[in-house]
């Protein structure tokens, strides 16, 4: 079968859609408009980039978005292969170097001999061709306004926020030192920055007075940031200490001496030289300079470089309650498919996910067969499930969470550990059923 799908935007649903219809025989067109013009949190020039974070998050099954790379692997999902090939030390979570990851990524792609890469910005969708939006939240002004011409309703908007990265050599390792929460995992791969109350007050009364970049928002109640992204600022004018029970939660982080610390600022490893460290939880929108006079107040990071600072931009989703099948299928045009984050999946591993599931389902399609709805007792499923399912009037993003998965009809003592690994069993093995009754593989 030689059939042509486009696909608009090779970032993680792009390039996993691209993926799993070319190793299917199909052709894909894949656009993509980084070399023509980057948007402002972009920086490689490589495809799949990820932008703020690089961890894909937990790799334990009784973590939702752990069983959820597990189903992703049962696809042979190009992401998370390379991201498991890239992979540097991060605990439990599966962390990777952020540059090798994109550039394995797009020499997978540009080696396929079935995608047909093309470098520019789309500005128009032919509605005669099958087609595959995966543009993302940053999506290109102009393509939002075609978009909209065909959706005929207006974007949802909100705003997201960078955490900044800065060099290792410039961290005081006499002050801060190497330990994960609770001792969790093989190696140290933390770097913490102990506080003591002086200390956290002087930073906390410095951050929430702390000059920030004007947004020009008509409309305050426009700022919706997504709890797992929101502002350190932000989230300290919630209250003193609402920062000890979030980025700066000193739980399971004791002093070599044993004893306890008032607050705990954890930095993470960035790239696989072990050069460059983000701040956990810093996603920050204040001015640059005030990003470095108050960062620099944490102890250990007096003389901090900073190599990125943190930053805050625009995120686009549609509604997908109204607009979207089970299928990430436009119901308005049946050649018009959404996949990724702006369907309202939260997280690259879920707009991975997304890219995936609209591929199998446009396969389907162009091989006259029935297009398929993933088990709700999936974390796969109960995503897909979830963007369409949704109050219209509610509708914000959403992560992989147990929450949204089909309910297991379990004895209510059963421990919550013990549950969430029954959750995590019956996911894999409804999917692997699924795959062999679809002959997905
Ligand atoms: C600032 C920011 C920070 C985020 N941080 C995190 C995080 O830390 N962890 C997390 O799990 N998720 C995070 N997300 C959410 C989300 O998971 C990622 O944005 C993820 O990359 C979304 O995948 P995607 O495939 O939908 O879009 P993307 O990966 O953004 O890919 C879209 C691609 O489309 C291209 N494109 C756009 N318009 C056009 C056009 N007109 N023509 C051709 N190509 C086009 C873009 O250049 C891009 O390469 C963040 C989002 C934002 C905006």
């Amino acid at each position: 079968m030689k059939k042509t799908v486009n696909i608009i935007g090779a970032g993680l649903s792009g390039c996993e859609a691209a993926w799993q219809l070319a190793n299917r025989g199909i052709n894909v067109n894949l656009y993509e408009m980084k070399s023509v013009k980057k948007n402002p949190v972009q920086n490689l020039d490589y495809f799949a980039e990820l932008v703020c974070s690089n961890s894909l998050r937990s790799n334990d099954l009784k973590n939702a978005v752990g069983t959820l790379k597990r189903e992703l692997e049962l696809f042979n999902s190009l992401i998370i292969q390379s991201a498991n090939e890239c992979a540097i030390p991060g605990g439990q979570s599966l962390t990777v170097d952020r540059e090798s990851f994109s550039k394995t990524i797009t020499k997978k792609i540009k080696n396929h001999p079935n995608i047909n890469v093309i470098k520019k910005e789309v500005v128009s969708i032919d509605r005669e061709c099958i087609n595959i939006i995966a543009s993302g939240p940053l999506t290109s002004p102009l393509l939002q306004q075609e978009i909209t011409n065909i959706i005929g309703k207006e974007y949802f908007y909100f705003f997201d926020a960078v955490a900044p990265i800065i060099k290792l050599e410039s961290i005081n390792m006499n002050i801060c030192f190497k330990k994960n929460r609770y001792d969790k995992g093989e190696t140290k791969d933390y770097i913490n920055c102990p506080m003591n109350k002086e200390q956290y007050e002087l930073f906390y009364n410095e951050l929430i007075k702390a000059e920030t970049i004007d947004l020009h928002l008509d409309d305050e109640t426009n700022l919706k940031f997504f709890e797992g992204c929101m502002p350190v600022e932000a989230m300290a004018k919630r209250g003193f200490k609402t920062l000890l029970y979030g980025p700066l939660k000193p739980a399971g982080i004791s002093n070599k001496d044993g004893s306890k610390n008032y607050a705990i600022v954890q930095l993470r490893q960035d790239n696989a030289k072990d050069s460059l460290y983000n701040l956990v939880g810093f996603q920050t929108n204040l001015k640059f300079n005030e990003q470095k006079r108050i960062f620099r107040l944490i102890p250990g990071l007096e003389n901090a470089e900073f190599i990125r600072y943190g930053v805050m931009h625009k995120n686009n989703f549609i509604n997908s309650p109204i607009l979207l099948n089970e299928y990430n299928q436009l119901k308005s045009n049946q050649n018009i498919f959404f996949v990724g984050q702006i369907t309202g999946v939260e997280g690259y591993v879920e707009s991975t996910s997304s890219g995936l599931i609209a591929a199998l389902n446009v396969y389907q399609l162009l091989s006259e067969k029935k297009m398929v709805s993933f088990p709700k007792t999936t974390v796969m499923g109960s995503l897909q499930s979830y963007i369409i399912n949704t109050n219209v009037d509610d509708f914000q993003p959403m992560k992989a969470n147990w929450g949204i998965v089909e309910n297991l009809h379990i004895d209510k003592k059963i421990k919550k550990e013990i549950k969430k690994e029954l959750y995590s069993n019956r996911a894999i093995n409804d999917l692997q059923h699924f795959i062999k009754l679809n002959k997905f593989n």
